[in-house]
Protein backbone atom coordinates (compact mmCIF):
# COMPACT_ATOMS: atom_id res chain seq x y z
CA UNK A 1 0.00 0.00 0.00
CA UNK A 2 1.50 3.25 -1.08
CA UNK A 3 2.53 5.73 2.11
CA UNK A 4 -0.04 8.18 1.44
CA UNK A 5 -2.88 5.71 1.42
CA UNK A 6 -1.86 4.01 4.64
CA UNK A 7 -1.21 7.67 6.69
CA UNK A 8 -5.31 8.91 5.21
CA UNK A 9 -6.11 6.19 7.35
CA UNK A 10 -4.43 6.58 10.55
CA UNK A 11 -6.64 9.19 12.90
CA UNK A 12 -5.72 12.86 13.24
CA UNK A 13 -5.33 14.22 16.88
CA UNK A 14 -4.85 17.47 17.80
CA UNK A 15 -3.07 18.76 20.12
CA UNK A 16 -3.69 21.66 21.67
CA UNK A 17 -0.91 22.87 24.56
CA UNK A 18 1.38 25.76 24.88
CA UNK A 19 4.09 23.72 26.76
CA UNK A 20 6.58 22.87 24.22
CA UNK A 21 8.14 19.90 25.87
CA UNK A 22 4.89 18.26 27.01
CA UNK A 23 3.79 18.89 22.94
CA UNK A 24 6.76 17.13 21.55
CA UNK A 25 6.32 14.25 24.37
CA UNK A 26 2.78 13.56 22.62
CA UNK A 27 3.68 13.76 19.56
CA UNK A 28 6.30 11.27 19.94
CA UNK A 29 4.21 9.20 21.61
CA UNK A 30 0.94 9.54 19.80
CA UNK A 31 3.10 8.89 16.49
CA UNK A 32 4.39 5.94 17.96
CA UNK A 33 0.93 4.73 18.22
CA UNK A 34 -0.36 4.66 15.00
CA UNK A 35 -1.90 8.22 15.14
CA UNK A 36 -1.14 11.51 13.08
CA UNK A 37 -0.58 14.57 14.75
CA UNK A 38 -1.32 18.38 14.22
CA UNK A 39 -0.34 20.94 17.13
CA UNK A 40 -1.71 24.22 18.21
CA UNK A 41 -0.27 26.59 21.02
CA UNK A 42 -3.39 28.77 21.61
CA UNK A 43 -7.02 28.43 21.51
CA UNK A 44 -7.46 30.85 18.11
CA UNK A 45 -4.47 28.87 16.53
CA UNK A 46 -7.10 25.29 17.86
CA UNK A 47 -10.01 26.67 16.15
CA UNK A 48 -8.25 27.52 12.68
CA UNK A 49 -6.69 24.05 12.75
CA UNK A 50 -9.90 22.10 12.95
CA UNK A 51 -11.68 24.32 10.40
CA UNK A 52 -8.19 23.37 8.11
CA UNK A 53 -7.19 19.68 8.84
CA UNK A 54 -10.33 18.31 10.21
CA UNK A 55 -8.93 16.13 13.38
CA UNK A 56 -10.54 12.94 14.43
CA UNK A 57 -9.92 13.87 18.09
CA UNK A 58 -8.79 17.18 19.87
CA UNK A 59 -6.35 16.72 23.14
CA UNK A 60 -7.29 20.08 24.60
CA UNK A 61 -5.15 21.86 27.54
CA UNK A 62 -7.59 23.72 30.08
CA UNK A 63 -4.82 26.24 30.56
CA UNK A 64 -3.98 28.36 27.41
CA UNK A 65 -2.83 31.56 26.50
CA UNK A 66 -5.83 34.66 25.77
CA UNK A 67 -8.83 31.90 25.30
CA UNK A 68 -9.29 29.06 28.11
CA UNK A 69 -9.41 25.32 26.83
CA UNK A 70 -13.15 25.85 28.36
CA UNK A 71 -13.82 28.65 26.10
CA UNK A 72 -12.32 26.68 22.86
CA UNK A 73 -14.25 24.04 23.67
CA UNK A 74 -17.70 25.47 24.29
CA UNK A 75 -16.69 27.03 20.85
CA UNK A 76 -16.65 23.72 19.09
CA UNK A 77 -19.41 22.53 20.43
CA UNK A 78 -21.23 25.87 19.39
CA UNK A 79 -20.25 25.02 15.14
CA UNK A 80 -22.70 22.65 14.06
CA UNK A 81 -19.12 21.42 12.10
CA UNK A 82 -17.83 20.68 14.74
CA UNK A 83 -20.15 19.98 17.85
CA UNK A 84 -19.72 16.03 17.00
CA UNK A 85 -15.85 16.23 17.50
CA UNK A 86 -14.30 14.01 20.07
CA UNK A 87 -12.57 16.61 22.73
CA UNK A 88 -10.64 15.26 25.49
CA UNK A 89 -9.87 17.67 27.98
CA UNK A 90 -6.39 18.02 29.63
CA UNK A 91 -6.62 19.73 33.22
CA UNK A 92 -3.57 20.28 35.64
CA UNK A 93 -6.11 20.82 38.72
CA UNK A 94 -7.26 18.10 40.35
CA UNK A 95 -10.87 19.64 42.45
CA UNK A 96 -13.16 17.73 41.67
CA UNK A 97 -15.57 20.55 40.21
CA UNK A 98 -13.11 21.38 37.54
CA UNK A 99 -13.32 17.93 36.40
CA UNK A 100 -17.21 18.07 36.18
CA UNK A 101 -16.96 21.55 34.70
CA UNK A 102 -14.73 20.15 31.77
CA UNK A 103 -17.64 17.65 31.10
CA UNK A 104 -20.16 20.04 31.28
CA UNK A 105 -19.26 22.15 28.67
CA UNK A 106 -18.61 19.56 26.75
CA UNK A 107 -15.85 18.04 26.63
CA UNK A 108 -16.13 14.17 26.21
CA UNK A 109 -13.52 13.01 28.48
CA UNK A 110 -10.57 14.72 30.56
CA UNK A 111 -7.40 13.65 32.22
CA UNK A 112 -5.71 14.84 34.78
CA UNK A 113 -2.03 16.15 34.54
CA UNK A 114 0.56 14.76 35.51
CA UNK A 115 -1.09 11.62 33.59
CA UNK A 116 0.86 8.14 32.26
CA UNK A 117 0.86 7.93 28.68
CA UNK A 118 -0.88 4.67 28.59
CA UNK A 119 -4.00 5.94 30.41
CA UNK A 120 -3.73 8.98 27.66
CA UNK A 121 -3.80 6.40 24.82
CA UNK A 122 -6.68 4.14 26.25
CA UNK A 123 -9.24 7.23 26.93
CA UNK A 124 -7.85 8.30 23.10
CA UNK A 125 -8.96 4.51 21.52
CA UNK A 126 -11.72 4.22 23.66
CA UNK A 127 -13.48 7.94 22.47
CA UNK A 128 -12.40 7.21 18.64
CA UNK A 129 -14.19 3.90 19.17
CA UNK A 130 -17.70 5.20 20.59
CA UNK A 131 -17.50 8.22 18.12
CA UNK A 132 -16.83 6.16 15.32
CA UNK A 133 -18.57 2.95 15.92
CA UNK A 134 -20.17 1.39 12.75
CA UNK A 135 -23.29 2.39 12.81
CA UNK A 136 -26.19 0.31 14.20
CA UNK A 137 -29.02 -0.43 11.21
CA UNK A 138 -32.60 0.58 12.31
CA UNK A 139 -34.89 2.99 14.50
CA UNK A 140 -35.54 2.16 18.32
CA UNK A 141 -38.41 3.98 19.81
CA UNK A 142 -39.74 4.46 22.95
CA UNK A 143 -42.45 6.84 24.19
CA UNK A 144 -42.14 9.62 22.39
CA UNK A 145 -38.48 8.96 21.59
CA UNK A 146 -37.08 7.66 18.34
CA UNK A 147 -33.24 7.01 17.61
CA UNK A 148 -32.69 6.45 14.03
CA UNK A 149 -29.19 4.45 14.19
CA UNK A 150 -28.16 4.64 10.69
CA UNK A 151 -28.78 8.39 10.46
CA UNK A 152 -27.44 8.66 13.75
CA UNK A 153 -30.47 10.98 14.41
CA UNK A 154 -32.60 11.45 17.41
CA UNK A 155 -35.92 13.06 17.76
CA UNK A 156 -38.34 14.07 20.76
CA UNK A 157 -42.38 14.61 19.21
CA UNK A 158 -40.62 15.24 15.85
CA UNK A 159 -38.62 18.01 17.50
CA UNK A 160 -34.38 17.00 16.69
CA UNK A 161 -32.59 16.46 19.50
CA UNK A 162 -28.54 16.93 19.51
CA UNK A 163 -27.03 14.56 21.22
CA UNK A 164 -22.37 13.75 22.20
CA UNK A 165 -21.20 11.09 20.51
CA UNK A 166 -21.11 9.38 24.52
CA UNK A 167 -24.54 10.82 25.28
CA UNK A 168 -25.98 9.02 21.72
CA UNK A 169 -24.10 5.45 22.91
CA UNK A 170 -25.66 5.50 26.11
CA UNK A 171 -29.27 6.30 24.73
CA UNK A 172 -28.80 3.84 22.56
CA UNK A 173 -27.90 1.65 24.93
CA UNK A 174 -30.76 2.44 27.08
CA UNK A 175 -33.35 2.47 24.16
CA UNK A 176 -32.37 -1.49 23.73
CA UNK A 177 -32.62 -2.16 27.24
CA UNK A 178 -36.13 -0.42 28.47
CA UNK A 179 -36.81 -0.19 32.10
CA UNK A 180 -33.90 -2.39 33.41
CA UNK A 181 -32.11 -0.25 35.78
CA UNK A 182 -28.51 -0.58 35.55
CA UNK A 183 -25.53 0.66 37.91
CA UNK A 184 -22.52 3.07 36.68
CA UNK A 185 -20.35 0.63 36.90
CA UNK A 186 -22.13 -1.52 33.55
CA UNK A 187 -23.12 1.46 32.36
CA UNK A 188 -19.64 2.16 31.85
CA UNK A 189 -18.88 -1.05 31.04
CA UNK A 190 -21.30 -1.16 27.85
CA UNK A 191 -20.87 2.73 26.58
CA UNK A 192 -17.11 2.99 27.86
CA UNK A 193 -15.72 -0.30 26.93
CA UNK A 194 -14.43 -2.76 29.83
CA UNK A 195 -10.99 -2.02 29.39
CA UNK A 196 -10.96 1.76 30.08
CA UNK A 197 -10.96 2.79 33.65
CA UNK A 198 -13.86 5.85 34.12
CA UNK A 199 -15.17 6.95 37.62
CA UNK A 200 -18.73 6.10 38.00
CA UNK A 201 -19.17 9.59 38.64
CA UNK A 202 -18.67 10.47 35.23
CA UNK A 203 -21.55 8.63 34.69
CA UNK A 204 -23.63 11.05 36.44
CA UNK A 205 -22.09 13.97 34.43
CA UNK A 206 -23.03 12.18 31.41
CA UNK A 207 -26.39 11.30 32.38
CA UNK A 208 -27.15 15.12 33.51
CA UNK A 209 -26.16 16.33 29.84
CA UNK A 210 -28.22 13.21 28.29
CA UNK A 211 -31.64 14.82 30.14
CA UNK A 212 -30.78 18.15 29.61
CA UNK A 213 -30.77 17.73 25.82
CA UNK A 214 -33.61 15.22 25.96
CA UNK A 215 -36.25 16.92 28.31
CA UNK A 216 -37.79 20.00 26.65
CA UNK A 217 -39.79 21.97 29.05
CA UNK A 218 -43.10 20.14 28.64
CA UNK A 219 -41.53 16.83 28.29
CA UNK A 220 -41.50 14.17 30.94
CA UNK A 221 -38.06 12.88 31.95
CA UNK A 222 -37.45 9.34 30.74
CA UNK A 223 -34.25 8.68 32.45
CA UNK A 224 -35.34 7.39 35.72
CA UNK A 225 -32.65 7.50 38.70
CA UNK A 226 -32.70 4.47 40.68
CA UNK A 227 -31.04 5.51 44.30
CA UNK A 228 -28.15 3.41 45.29
CA UNK A 229 -28.60 1.33 41.95
CA UNK A 230 -27.96 3.17 39.15
CA UNK A 231 -30.36 4.55 36.05
CA UNK A 232 -33.07 3.04 33.65
CA UNK A 233 -35.23 4.29 30.62
CA UNK A 234 -38.33 4.33 32.05
CA UNK A 235 -41.31 6.16 32.76
CA UNK A 236 -41.82 6.05 36.31
CA UNK A 237 -40.52 8.64 38.74
CA UNK A 238 -37.01 8.80 40.34
CA UNK A 239 -37.02 7.76 43.57
CA1 LIG B 1 -1.02 24.86 29.34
Amino acid sequence: MPDGMSSMMKPLILVVEDEAPLVTMLRYNLEKQGFRVEEAADGQEALTRIAETKPDLVLLDWMLPAMSGIEVCRQIRRKPGTRDLPVIMVTARTEDSDAVRALNTGADDYIVKPFAIENLMARIRALLRRAGAPPAKGTLKFHDIAMDLAAHRVQRQGRSVHLGPTEFRLLEFFMQHPGRVFSREELLDAVWGPDIHVEPRTVDVHIRRLRKSLNGEADQDVIRTVRAAGYALDLEPSI
